[in-house]
C-alpha cells in the first residue's frame, strides 16, 4: 500500500511551475483575483492559502474584500471591472456567498476566458463537449494528477465515483472517461452502493460524509481518491476511513494532505494558462 501526498506532488508541480512563469512565454506575472464577501473563517483562511500560493510561484495575486451587507449590484460591478482589467488573468468569486446574494448569476459574470475555477456554463459545456480551451473544475483536475502519480495505468479500468457535484463528481465523471475509464457515477440514492464501489478499480469519494467508506466498499488492490473534508472533534478526517481500508489499497490518498492542497496547484496552473490563452487571442 502506497499513501500518496498531494502535499508532496503540489510541491513539485509548484517548483515546475515556478520555473515555467520564469520563461520567455510569460512577459509579465500571471495575476489572480478573488472576490471575497463577509468573513466566513473557512473562507478568509482558503483565501490566504490562495494567496500564499500565488506568491511561492511569482503570480501577483488581488482581493477585493467587501463586508458581509454587500449588494449583488456591488459584486457584479467588481466582477465587471475584473474582466474588463488586462492585467487580471483570473477570476475567482469564494464561495459561499453571504445569504440574499445570487450566487449563480454572479459566477456567470465571470469572463469565461478568467474563469480560472471553471464553474461558468461556457466551460462546463467545453469540458463535456471535448474542446480543449475551457477551464475545468481545480479539484476534479487533482483527483487526475493523483490518479496518475498513483502510476494506474486508468485506461479501460473500471472507476466508481461516489458523488456528482458540480465542483467535484460531473467534471470528474468527464476527466476519467477522457483516460478511458469505464465510469460509474454513484449518489445518495444509489442502491448497493458497497456492492458497486466494490467493483472498482479507481475509486473517488466526494460526499462530505465523515468516514463513511469503509473495507467492504473496497476492491483488493484499489486506487483510492478521497476528496472530502470533515471537521471532527476538531481534526480533520476524509469520507474514506483511512485505517479501515488502507491496507486493501494499491494506493490512497489521506485527508488533510491529499487532495487539498492539489485543488490550489491546479488553480495556479489554471491562472498560468489562462494568460497564455489570451495572449494568443
Ligand atoms: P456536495 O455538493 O454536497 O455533493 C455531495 C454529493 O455526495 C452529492 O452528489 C450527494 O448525492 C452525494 N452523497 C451525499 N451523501 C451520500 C451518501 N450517503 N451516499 C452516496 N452519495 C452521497 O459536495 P461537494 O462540493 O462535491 O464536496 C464533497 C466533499 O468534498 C466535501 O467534504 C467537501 O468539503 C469536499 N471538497 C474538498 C475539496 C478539496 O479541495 N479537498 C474541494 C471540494 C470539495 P445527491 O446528488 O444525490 O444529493
Amino acid at each position: 500500500m502506497r499513501i500518496v501526498y498531494g502535499s508532496e506532488l503540489s510541491l513539485r508541480l509548484k517548483g515546475e511551475l515556478k520555473e515555467k512563469l520564469l520563461g520567455p512565454e510569460f512577459k509579465r506575472k500571471p495575476k489572480l483575483a478573488v472576490v471575497l464577501a463577509g468573513d466566513n473563517p473557512a473562507s478568509l483562511s482558503y483565501v490566504k492559502g490562495k494567496g500564499r500560493a500565488c506568491e511561492e510561484v511569482g503570480m501577483d495575486f488581488l482581493l477585493q474584500h467587501y463586508p458581509e451587507d454587500v449588494s449583488e449590484e456591488e459584486l457584479l460591478k467588481a466582477v465587471s471591472d475584473l474582466n474588463a482589467d488586462d492585467g487580471i488573468d483570473g477570476i475567482i468569486v469564494q464561495l459561499p456567498l453571504p445569504k440574499g446574494l445570487n450566487e449563480k448569476k454572479i459566477l456567470d459574470a465571470i469572463d469565461p476566458a478568467k474563469d480560472v475555477d471553471g464553474l461558468h456554463p461556457v466551460n462546463t459545456g467545453k469540458l463535456f463537449l471535448g474542446e480543449k480551451d475551457g477551464f475545468v473544475p481545480c479539484t476534479a483536475q487533482g483527483v487526475v494528477a493523483l490518479l496518475k502519480e498513483m502510476g494506474e495505468e486508468m485506461c479501460g479500468k473500471n472507476a466508481v465515483i461516489i458523488g456528482r457535484s458540480k465542483l467535484v463528481g460531473m467534471p470528474l465523471t468527464k476527466l476519467l472517461l477522457n483516460e478511458n475509464c469505464t465510469v460509474t457515477v454513484c449518489h445518495s440514492r444509489t442502491q448497493e452502493l458497497a456492492k458497486i464501489a466494490s467493483q472498482a478499480d479507481i475509486l473517488v469519494v466526494a460526499i462530505g460524509k465523515p468516514r463513511f467508506v469503509t473495507a467492504e466498499y473496497i476492491k483488493e488492490g484499489a486506487c483510492v481518491v478521497d476528496v472530502g473534508v470533515n471537521r471532527v472533534d476538531g481534526k480533520l478526517c476524509g469520507d474514506v476511513d483511512f485505517e479501515n481500508v488502507k491496507d486493501k489499497c494499491k494506493a490512497i490518498t489521506p485527508v488533510p494532505k491529499g487532495v487539498g492542497p492539489m485543488t490550489i496547484t491546479m488553480l495556479l496552473e489554471n491562472t498560468a494558462r489562462a494568460y497564455l490563452l489570451r495572449k494568443e487571442k
